[in-house]
């Protein structure tokens, strides 16, 4: 079993990955950060997103598994002290997973040039200054024309992040589909868009066209989806359910909604 670990750069987090290859050398586990079956996240669902970045060319056979050095995160089941349960665990793998889905992002460029892209949290659409103005396809049909800040497209894991914030639904990731959220929308007489989140399934795609990208912003997750402007503009986005999930490595099991209470509300009975 071939193991990569990237963790974040505070003390606790480089105490916790010295600490795991100290004990790693002991067991039959060895590193390869190039083509590794477990990568191992230590921080927090941050730390995760860059993770998934780092390896997300290699979702066919890769392995997730979260090591939380703070709080209780989404994506982190492991805490800290916890090192030599997961290593036990890990000798001891059969293969076991849990999937997620993921978003897909294609991006068209005026010239034709085409980019993908894939998010575990979201992507989110949006001009810096200026009211954005899209049109927005729903199975390549018109849907509506969308003014405001932007638009949201949100993972099922990714719902009770930035989507959260923004007034959209918490989905349970057993749903394969992802949800569109309305930043700001700006809803009058003139201008009217749906007003509300609405969440796709497996088959569906949305379609988003700016009427002037000369002031947009594209994200997908921490990452900004750079482009030159002087150069291209961007034509279109076109989100749906990715063909590969996520998978993580299943030892153990916390409830997708003991996490929304842990994380959001706490203090059970
Ligand atoms: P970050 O510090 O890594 O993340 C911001 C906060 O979001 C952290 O507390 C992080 O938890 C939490 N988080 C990340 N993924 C989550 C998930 N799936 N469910 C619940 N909480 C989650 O900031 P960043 O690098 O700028 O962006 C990472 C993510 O943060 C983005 O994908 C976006 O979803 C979210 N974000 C949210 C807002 C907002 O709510 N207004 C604004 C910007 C970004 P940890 O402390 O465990 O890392
Ligand atoms: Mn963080």
């Amino acid at each position: 079993m071939k193991i990569a670990i990237v963790n974040y750069g505070d003390p606790e987090a480089v105490r916790v990955r010295k600490m795991m290859l100290n004990r790693l050398a002991k067991t039959s586990l060895v590193c390869d950060h190039k083509h590794p079956d477990i990568v191992i996240s230590i921080g927090g669902d941050g730390t995760l997103l860059t993770a998934f970045n780092k390896y997300q060319d290699q979702l066919d056979h890769v392995r997730f598994v979260g090591i939380h050095t703070g709080h209780l995160g989404f994506y982190t089941d492991w805490r800290n002290f916890e090192v030599d349960d997961l290593l036990d665990s890990l000798e001891h793998d059969s293969g076991q997973s849990v999937s997620y889905p993921l978003l897909s992002l294609d991006v068209t460029y005026s010239d034709g040039q085409a980019q993908h892209y894939v998010a575990l949290n979201e992507s989110a659409l949006r001009q810096k200054t200026k009211t954005m103005v899209s049109d927005v396809y729903i199975n390549d049909r018109f849907f509506e024309s969308f003014r405001g800040d932007g638009l949201c497209a949100s993972t099922p894991t990714g719902s009770t992040a930035y989507n959260k914030s923004v007034g959209g639904a918490v989905m349970d990731p057993k749903i394969s589909g992802f949800q569109l959220t309305e930043l700001a929308s700006l809803n009058n007489r003139v201008y009217r868009s749906l007003g509300s989140p609405i969440i796709l399934g497996t088959e569906s795609q949305v379609t988003l066209r700016v009427h002037d990208d000369s002031d947009s912003l594209l994200t997908c997750d921490r990452q900004l989806v750079q482009w030159d402007v002087n150069q291209h503009h961007l034509s279109e986005v076109t989100y749906r359910v990715a063909d590969q999930p996520i998978r993580f490595a299943k030892y153990r099991h916390t409830s997708f909604w003991d996490r929304v209470h842990e994380s959001f509300i706490g203090g059970r009975k």
